[in-house]
């Protein structure tokens, strides 16, 4: 590193650097500073791609949006929409069948589940949103500025970052790093971390374009095209906001020409078009291997650059990934007797999700096609249970059972609250106002139980320890609709109480074990936290 470091630039100071600034580094700088925590954000580009990418944003990724209190921002789908595709000769030609994005699956009734639909906004628009709010929780947005190295020093990390208007040097310390760098990840690599999964699988050529004339075929409600041609294949998508994108193999360097006439045969005739931009992208499948290197996380497609496919497992799941990262540094940072072990359950809880997704993709007949032929597909698994069931498995949950045999992901209804899993969605009301029970379980720690002596233990032990845990008295604080859902849905009785960790997963429940009520809260609140 030969260049100087200016003068005109501060040394900054952060609790947390994040490197990249789309939609995943960006969401980290939301949910981050939404929690209080100090956050830079270097993002070598101005602004957002220009190239949409993910249009598909789920219901998991908008509950997180939500607690952080932006969802009112974001435009949702209808409860009844779904992202449809048909097969066809061409727009214009032959249709010859609608091909569902996952065979024999049934559409799950969207509004039963989760207080939220999902959105179908395209990630350049998205990307715009949660800047902002970032920005307005009081993030700092370092754009144009591009991570040149990292110098780890024992207690933190020095980053050296530059300036490219400016071509100027400058440094920032910061506690901890979160990699959003991408799929290429170069911090990845400095880290010497390998990746495994089916790799490179080819290049695909992009090209974006408006044509208004193409609308009128969108009226049947399909919005995804699979191009059968024998002599050309390819993916005719539309975007809500009236873009279209056309994709296909990219075997070797395309004239604008060649893309019109390529756009022409996916249409079928001719068409007043009007080319925004082309570019290529990669599809493959690889996972790193470790999502933690001392003080840097790696999160979206750093850690797992998976291909788009129903269920979104690229933007989505880095999404849930800082989601989850969030909070744990939020513990550590402002909590001086919580261990930095509970760091270490990132990885342990989110690095297995990323591999179940990747196997997941490539079991579809979709990308079937294109792997190696040891790949193992595996059964596949429900929208239902990708999205509101997946179970982690760390120190910061506590099992009553031998969770070796339990699967990584099931429906809802069958974990009613296991620990390691979501909490169920019903709409509860606090102080005459109706919300979901997602809704309760943001900020803290909370316990919530019918049983008052429950609380007032962990109200005592939440003083004793220095650390917030909010109390729910179903009943009191809390109405359910009726007053046997609450044990119903999670499977509990009115004696017992449950602990939610502050990203809505249950950390911990009480059993018949439990003798004495306080050594068995006081000692499952420590293990979940760390407590040094
Ligand atoms: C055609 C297409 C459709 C898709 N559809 C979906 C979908 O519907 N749903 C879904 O969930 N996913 C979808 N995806 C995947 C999704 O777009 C990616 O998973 C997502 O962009 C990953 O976000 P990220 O922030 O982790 O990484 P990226 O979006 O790759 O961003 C990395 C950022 O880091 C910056 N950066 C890199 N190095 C440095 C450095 N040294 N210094 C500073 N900045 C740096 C880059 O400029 C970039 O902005 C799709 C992808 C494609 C290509």
């Amino acid at each position: 590193m030969n260049q100087e470091i200016s003068k005109n630039f501060p040394k900054y100071n952060t609790d947390v650097l994040i490197v990249g600034g789309s939609i995943v580094g960006l969401s980290a700088a939301l949910f981050l500073a939404w929690r209080n925590v100090n956050v830079i954000v270097v993002e070598k580009h101005e602004s957002s791609s220009k190239h949409p990418r993910a249009i598909g944003f789920t219901e998991l990724s908008l509950e997180h949006y939500r607690a952080a209190g932006i969802i009112d921002k974001i435009p949702q789908v209808n409860s009844n929409s779904r992202l449809r595709r048909a097969k066809v000769e061409s727009l214009t030609g032959n249709w010859h069948a609608e091909i569902p994005w996952t065979p024999h699956e049934q559409e799950n009734d969207k509004g039963i589940l989760s207080p939220v639909t999902g959105a179908a906004i395209a990630q350049d628009l998205l990307e715009p949103i949660i800047r902002q709010s970032a920005k307005d929780f009081g993030a700092n947005l370092h754009l144009g500025t591009e991570l040149i190295e990292l110098i780890e020093n024992g207690e933190g990390i020095l980053a050296r970052v530059k300036n490219r208007k400016k071509n100027e040097i400058y440094e920032i310390s910061a506690k901890y790093v979160i990699a959003a760098d991408g799929a290429n990840s170069s911090i990845r690599e400095q880290l010497g971390i390998k990746i495994k999964g089916v790799g490179h699988l080819r290049f695909i050529r992009s090209v974006l374009f408006y044509c208004t004339e193409a609308e009128f075929y969108l009226e049947e409600g399909i919005q995804q095209f699979e191009i059968d041609q024998t002599e050309f294949k390819a993916f005719l998508t539309h975007y809500p906001d009236g873009r279209w994108v056309l994709m296909f193999n990219a075997d070797h360097e395309y004239s604008e020409s060649d893309l019109k006439s390529y756009i022409l045969q996916a249409l079928g005739r001719k068409m007043n078009i009007d080319i925004i931009t082309t570019g290529t992208w990669e599809m493959a499948g690889q996972i790193a291997e470790e999502y933690q290197k001392g003080h840097i996380f790696l999160v979206g497609d750093a850690a797992h650059q998976l291909p788009p496919t129903r269920g979104g497992f690229g933007a989505n799941t880095g999404i849930d990934d800082v989601y989850n990262l969030a909070w744990k540094l939020q513990m550590v940072l402002q909590n001086k007797n919580v261990g930095k072990e509970l760091l270490e359950t990132y990885h342990l809880e989110r690095y297995p999700i990323g591999w179940l997704r990747h196997q997941q993709t490539f079991s579809r007949p979709d990308y079937l096609q294109w792997v190696d032929t040891s790949f193992k597909a595996e059964t596949l698994l429900s929208s239902e249970a990708m999205e509101f069931g997946q179970r982690v498995n760390s120190t910061a949950v506590l099992n009553n059972d031998t969770c070796a045999n339990l699967p990584l992901a099931a429906h809802p209804n069958i974990w009613l609250g296991h620990t390691g899993t979501r909490v169920p969605h019903a709409w509860v009301s606090r102080y005459e106002e109706r919300i979901s029970t997602i809704d309760l379980f943001t900020k803290s720690f909370v316990a919530i139980s019918k049983d008052i002596s429950w609380l007032d233990i962990a109200k005592r032990i939440s003083k004793e320890l220095g650390i917030d845990i909010e109390v729910l008295h179903v009943g009191i604080d809390i109405h359910f609709l009726d007053d046997k859902i609450f044990e119903e849905l999670f499977d509990i009785s009115k004696d017992d109480c449950i602990l939610v960790r502050p990203d809505a997963i249950v950390a911990w429940r009480s059993t018949k074990q439990c003798g004495n009520k306080y050594n068995c809260f006081k000692e499952a609140f420590k293990k979940v936290t760390s407590y040094k």
